[in-house]
């Protein structure tokens, strides 16, 4: 068939994976490239405990999760609207895992771990007939009116390959060790295109923890709490460090703490119940203020430890001026982790030099897509769903234009 487009994917991570599908399914020849000797490294990192795989939640709310500068909320409703966490949900059963929705609204698949997913993922890729070639990492890429030759580095030396449309979905910035590390950057500099830094996405922070606060606080967590950035405000859970503070609440606030010049939290840590109702509870209380409220407002080893040793604060000697404490606790933040340990990275390829089928404007026919490209969403499923719908868009666009 002359006409078939024979499209290159490169990067074998979920994004990558998802635009060979969409593309083969529509009809293109698929050659998938991927710089590691094996695919989706960094999907089994993230599924090793559990993978959540979406989040079930109806569309607006779901939408207004994804952020990034000058960020097109139009082209992603569409994007998210045709591949939603539905069509995620039943494509993985498709592949003979189901999955199941947690209390929390987190999407897994029943066996929870990502490698039986990607072990039928592959298969079905190849019966389709994408051709895998692993332990081929792109290096160079030059544009010509019809056609892309692609130059990668292998075991063997250098390998020069051309296609009629290129997909590139090569990751963001965290985690290197899994392939994502970002050298991409200096090849698309190369030819014009803007991108932002990569930084930490949800990842922990570091705190200068008071002497003395570790040894009743180190490994546990703070439950039931409300944590606020600025205006943000979230329900969740953080975990205390030897260097500082995880969680979930943390890692949602982490582009509001980034934009603060000196990033604070501020945690209530008993959100359910009033000022005046603790000071109430507290009753004819005189001494021992920490030792009393412990006892009668339920305080875990971590908030006692706070109100004992965090700086500038104590020594408590009304119930007041403790409950106020309570209800918003300050923690100065020095820095986020470094990108290595986070879960994502914001940065990567600017918007204005996409067009709305996720091409480049200054590469005809080189398509981005997954954590490429720079938005940035919380935990909770929504940046695998989001590497999926901009795979998908990518892969369909690519099989239809050149066709
Ligand atoms: C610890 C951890 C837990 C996570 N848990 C979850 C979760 O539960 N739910 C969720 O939604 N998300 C989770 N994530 C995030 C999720 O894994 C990523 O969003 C997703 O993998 C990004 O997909 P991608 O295809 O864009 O890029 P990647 O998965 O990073 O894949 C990019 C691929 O491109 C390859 N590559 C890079 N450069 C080149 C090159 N020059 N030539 C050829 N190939 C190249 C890389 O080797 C890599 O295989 C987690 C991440 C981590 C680190």
């Amino acid at each position: 068939m002359p006409n078939t487009p024979h499209i290159a994917v490169i990067g074998a991570g979920p994004a990558g994976l998802f635009a060979a599908e969409s593309a083969v399914k529509k009809g293109a020849k698929v050659t998938l490239y991927e710089a590691k000797s094996g695919a989706g490294r960094k999907f089994l990192v993230a599924g090793k405990s559990g993978l959540n795989l979406t989040f079930n939640e109806p569309l607006m709310p779901f939408l207004g999760r994804y952020s990034g500068q000058n960020f097109p909320k139009a082209l992603w409703r569409d994007m998210i609207a045709r591949f939603d966490s539905d069509a995620l949900r039943e494509w993985c059963s498709s592949l003979g895992v189901d999955t199941f929705v947690a209390p929390s609204g987190k999407v897994f698949p029943q066996c929870m771990r990502a490698a039986p997913v990607l072990r039928a993922w592959l298969k079905r890729l190849k019966a389709l007939g994408v051709e895998f070639r692993p332990s081929h990492k792109l290096i160079d890429l030059v544009n010509s009116l019809d056609t892309t030759t692609l130059t990668f580095e292998t075991k063997e030396g250098q390998f020069h390959a051309k296609h009629s449309a290129t997909i590139l979905a090569m990751g963001g910035a965290s985690w290197p060790k899994t392939g994502s590390d970002a050298n991409w950057l200096s090849l698309l500099e190369r030819h014009g295109i803007r991108y932002y830094d990569f930084g930490a996405a949800n990842c922990g922070w570091n705190v200068s923890w008071p002497e003395g606060f570790l040894e009743h606080a180190e490994g546990l967590p703070l439950k039931n709490i409300t944590v606020s950035a600025g205006t943000l405000e979230v329900q969740g859970e953080l975990m205390v460090t030897s260097y500082g503070l995880e969680g979930s609440a943390i890692y949602r606030l982490g582009a509001a703490l980034r934009s603060m010049p000196s990033p604070l939290l501020t945690l209530d840590l008993k959100p359910k119940t009033t000022h005046a109702q603790l000071v109430t509870k507290l009753g004819k209380t005189r001494s021992g203020f920490i030792r009393e409220a412990r006892r009668r407002w339920k305080l875990c080893p971590v908030m006692a430890a706070l109100l004992k040793f965090m700086p500038d604060r104590g020594p408590w000697r009304d119930a007041s001026s403790l409950a106020t404490e309570v209800k918003a606790c300050q923690i100065p933040l020095l820095s986020p982790r470094p990108i290595e340990e986070a879960i994502s990275s914001h940065g990567g390829v600017c918007w204005s030099e996409i067009t709305e089928t996720l091409m480049l404007k200054h590469l005809p026919r080189v398509y981005v897509c997954g954590e490429m490209i720079h938005w940035e969403a919380p935990t909770g499923g929504y940046l695998l769903q989001g590497c999926f719908a901009t795979g998908h868009w990518a892969g369909s666009h690519a099989a239809t234009h050149t066709a």
